[in-house]
Parts: C-alpha cells; structure tokens; sequence
C-alpha cells in the first residue's frame, strides 16, 4: 500500500476514534514518526498533508531538520536525550516528548533561547526498563522546575510496557491524565499541563479513548 494511502487511512481513523470517544478529531496532533525511513520518504509523508514529524534520535532529527528546512513543520523528539547533546538540537526542536530527569531540564534551560515545549515522561506501569518520572516523585519535579522559564511544561508523556492488555493499556493511560488533572490544578505558570503525548500505532484508540492529544504513530505509516 502507498503512503499516500496510508496516511489517508490513518488519519481518518484518529478521526473516527475521537467521533467514537466524543471528542473532536481537532484536539488530537498525529506526529507521523519518521525514524525508520529517510528524508525523501519523510519528504512524500509531508507531500501528503504530514506536517507534524518526530524523530526518537539527536543525529536523525537534524538529518531530517535540514533535509526538509523548505517545509513549514512542526518538530517533535521523542526519545530520551542525552545531556551533552542538548546543545546541538534544543533550539531547532518544538516539542520534547522525554524530559526525565531534573539534570536534562538544567541542561535545557542553561540551552534554550526561547521556551521550549516540554512534555514530563512518567513511567506509569513502574518497569525498569522505561525512561520517566515516577509518579510519586512528579510532585516535587515541578516544584523544583517552576522558575525555569526556558521550560514550558505541557503535559505528560507516558509509553506503555510491550504486551499489556486492552484494559491493562486503559488504566495507565487514564492515570497518567489523572496525574496531569493533578499537576494543572496547581496552576504554576510555565505548566500549563494541557496536554498528553500517549498513544502509538499498537495503542493510539485507547490512548485517545482516555485523553491523548498527541498520539505518535510510526510503523502504521510505513507498512
Ligand atoms: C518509535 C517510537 C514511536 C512510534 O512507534 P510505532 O509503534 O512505530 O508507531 C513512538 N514513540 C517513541 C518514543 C518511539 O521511539
């Protein structure tokens, strides 16, 4: 199947998935990830009305950056980053999906030349091998990030542990907005914690069935 044909049936199914949920297709951003092709194939995906694309790599995020600077995009990480590569990317990036840990947030603010978009990564599910926050410890994280003003903290990101079940998938993503509920409550100003990054090509029904805004869907393009 084409990409063109692809994209199309996606987008049409974010669409009826938020008609099925009651919410309004508008409230949900599709970030096409864009990590297993090249430029040009990246290239076709924003010929076919893609203007959101995210890279979970320093090196390939600013592969595409430059490859595709004649287009007016909007650029997503994804993917944990490295300290000492904030410097090189921070400024060209829209939105971090992985901030997760008080060291990168210094690092970015120490960066930045403007605020930049940041999501909080939680690790809902508690295994090991996830990137994130606790919930427990979330609290005292933005207490301590509330006079960073080159952080403007949107919401949450959460990934979901491989395997879990359908209801399993529904609790984590429905506590991860309660915890953003939480979070907004607290009215700190560079929180306006708005939004959810939460969703992938396994998972994004669910994911916008409880709250997403920002699904990040890669394989479902390509296949
Ligand atoms: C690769 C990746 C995705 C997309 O995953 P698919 O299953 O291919 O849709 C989403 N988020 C992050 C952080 C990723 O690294």
């Amino acid at each position: 199947m084409g990409l063109k044909e692809n994209k199309q049936r996606l987008f049409e199914e974010v669409a009826n998935v938020c008609k099925g949920a009651g919410r309004k297709p508008e409230e949900v951003t599709i970030v096409a990830v864009t990590k297993y092709v090249d430029s040009q194939t990246a290239e076709e995906l924003v010929q076919a009305g893609v203007q959101h694309l995210g890279e979970n790599r320093v090196d390939k995020f600013l592969e595409k950056y430059q490859a595709l600077a004649d287009y007016d995009l909007t650029w997503h990480l994804i993917g944990s980053l490295q300290r000492r590569k904030v410097k090189d990317v921070i400024n060209y990036v829209d939105y971090f999906h992985a901030l997760d840990s008080l060291k990168l947030a210094s690092e970015i603010q120490k960066r930045a030349l403007h605020p930049i978009k940041c999501f909080l990564q939680v690790n809902i599910s508690g295994e090991e091998s996830k990137h994130g926050f606790r919930p427990d410890q979330v609290e005292e994280v933005v207490q301590s990030l509330k006079d960073f003003d080159k952080l403007m903290i949107v919401g949450l990101m959460t990934m979901a542990p491989l395997g879990a079940s359908d209801s399993q998938l529904a609790e984590i993503f429905k506590q991860t907005d309660n915890l953003r509920k939480f979070l907004k409550g607290k009215k700190i100003k560079n929180m306006p914690m708005e939004d959810l990054s939460m969703g992938m090509s396994g998972d994004f029904p669910i994911a916008i069935q409880n709250g997403s805004t920002f699904v990040r869907i890669g394989s479902s393009f390509f296949n």
